[in-house]
């Protein structure tokens, strides 16, 4: 198996021309395991931050990162339960966030996700703002529950609440509320300190992101833990004022587009240039994401 996909590897390298997109190497990857509140803990590795509770009834994970990551994943949550992890919730159907699915589903967790992941999972996507080409997931790894507008599981003691607001990273995003334990999975409508994707191939709108974030300032108070997609655990107000930066440049850049500036145009003006420091060392850079957010805003403006 593996040969055969070094071999296809070799072979679109040499078709192709192009750079093949690097083996990611995983060996060296830990996972590391943060408290969140009592029952409730953040994984981080590579990929997405992974949400964990555990109980009575058996662990559920809000995201569950790479493949390559399972057994390691596997190996955190045991130190905290001796149970079989009974549910994965995908926050969307990024790659970084769904990549354990088949794995955790074959030591049998019941994955949950929004309708539109397990399609958008089951199809070859292209994801036009990273020029990223996605082959369908294997049938093992689909959400075997989904959900349009949102469920509650009531499990470890807690009501999770598991809900859709608007496309905003995707058409298939979803928050995830410990509502007893005060604790928020945002994914990736949520990176902390960081510019975030608004992942318009998926259907995701920069507007969509906002009004789920203004979703989850609502039911957020003093005390609730914001688990990010990506970036350290968090909280209401880091989340207001990631809100605030994204209202800001929408604004900006709507003004731009308004006044008939081009792609190029809007990025040479730096638009950004006074939050960068702060949102622009991440993922994403600075002229990349005016350029995503360009596109994004010019394709329902
Ligand atoms: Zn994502």
């Amino acid at each position: 198996m593996r040969i055969a996909f070094l071999v296809v590897g070799i072979i679109s390298f040499l078709l192709l021309g192009a750079p093949v997109r690097a083996q990611q190497d995983f060996s060296e990857i830990e996972i590391e395991t943060i408290p969140v509140v009592h029952g409730i803990y953040m994984l981080t590795g590579v990929g997405g931050n992974i949400g964990l509770s555990v109980g009575e009834d058996g662990p559920l994970l809000v995201d569950d990162q790479y493949a390559p990551l399972s057994e390691k994943i596997a190996t955190a949550v045991a130190e905290l339960s001796d149970m079989p992890i009974s549910f994965v919730v995908n926050t969307h159907w990024h790659w970084d966030h769904s990549g354990g699915n088949e794995n955790m589903r074959a030591r049998g967790a019941v994955i949950v996700a929004h309708e539109n992941t397990r399609r958008r999972m089951s199809t070859t996507q292209f994801v036009e703002a990273l020029d990223r080409r996605q082959s369908p997931s294997p049938a093992g790894a689909l959400p075997v529950v989904t959900i349009e507008e949102g469920v509650s599981i009531h499990w470890n003691g807690d009501e999770i609440r598991v809900f859709h607001v608007a496309a905003g990273h995707t058409d298939g995003d979803v928050v995830v509320q410990f509502v007893g334990a005060n604790v928020i999975h945002a994914g990736d409508n949520y990176f902390n300190g960081r510019y975030p994707l608004v992942d318009f191939s998926s259907g995701g709108t920069l507007e969509g992101m906002i009004a789920t974030v203004d979703a989850i300032l609502e039911i957020a108070d003093e005390t609730t833990k914001i688990i990010p997609g990506h970036g350290q655990l968090s909280n209401r107000v880091e989340l207001q004022v990631y809100r605030d930066m994204l209202a800001t440049v929408s604004e900006r850049i709507t003004r731009m587009i308004d006044e008939g500036m081009d792609r190029d145009a809007v990025i040479s003006a730096k638009p950004t240039s006074d939050l960068d420091e702060v949102w622009g060392q991440g993922f994403l850079g600075p002229s990349m994401w005016v350029g995503i957010i360009y596109d994004t805003l010019s394709t329902v403006h």
